[in-house]
């Protein structure tokens, strides 16, 4: 089968998202919060888990922050607390499964394949460190305050961002994006020349479009 996108790999520059695209993030913080419930009665994991979207979202900028810290400290958790959580959490699946053999496949045919993920600095550098089956791409991840967009114009073009968000309409001409829907029952769907939604990150998927 052909490769659906009319660009040469080896010129692309990839940026893969973290969380809800490698990383199955309601599941780790679930996670998380039923291994903290252990250690202090009193914390509910559910309900805790609606609190990261009411009470510790910060939304004053336009973009959606949790701080993360701030909801660990409400529960009386210091950051050597939850970090010492590091180890049970590495254990534990929180990668989709075809996280790492698509950013695998990803950085074998691209000029450069990086993760790219958005808040705080912290909390994203505890959850990459959760997930040390990412290794080097763990390890040179681009942690980002501002838009993705934002941070897509610079990278040279043609760059592709793989991610949960559709952003398709806020990213420059040289860009290409995949939304990595992994609700859809659908594998790959081409909306435009350089806008695709695929289900799962497995090479025989992403080989249909480069
Ligand atoms: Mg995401």
């Amino acid at each position: 089968m052909g490769k659906l996108l009319s660009i040469e790999s080896g010129e692309l520059e990839a940026k893969v998202d973290l969380d809800r695209t490698l990383l199955d993030t309601d599941l780790f913080l679930h996670t998380l919060l039923v291994l903290l419930a252990e250690q202090k009665k009193g914390i509910v994991p559910a309900q805790e888990f609606t609190r990261t979207e009411t009470d510790f979202m910060d939304k004053s900028d336009g973009l959606r922050r949790y701080l993360f810290w701030k909801h660990m400290a409400d529960l009386g958790f210091s950051e050597q607390q939850i970090w010492d959580l590091k180890r049970p959490l590495a254990a534990r699946p929180l990668l989709y499964s075809d996280a790492l053999r698509g950013l695998n496949y990803l950085n074998e045919r691209c000029k450069k394949t990086q993760i790219l993920t958005f808040g705080e600095k912290d909390y994203q550098g505890f959850k990459l460190a959760c997930v040390p089956l990412l290794g080097q791409f763990a390890t040179d991840a681009e942690i980002i305050d501002c838009r993705k967009n934002e941070a897509m114009n610079d990278v040279p073009p043609p760059n592709v961002l793989f991610d949960d968000n559709d952003i398709s309409g806020e990213l420059s001409l040289g860009s290409v994006m995949v939304c990595v829907n992994r609700h859809s029952h659908v594998p790959l769907v081409q909306h435009s020349e350089r806008h695709f939604t695929i289900a799962n990150l497995e090479p025989e998927t992403l080989e249909q479009i480069l």
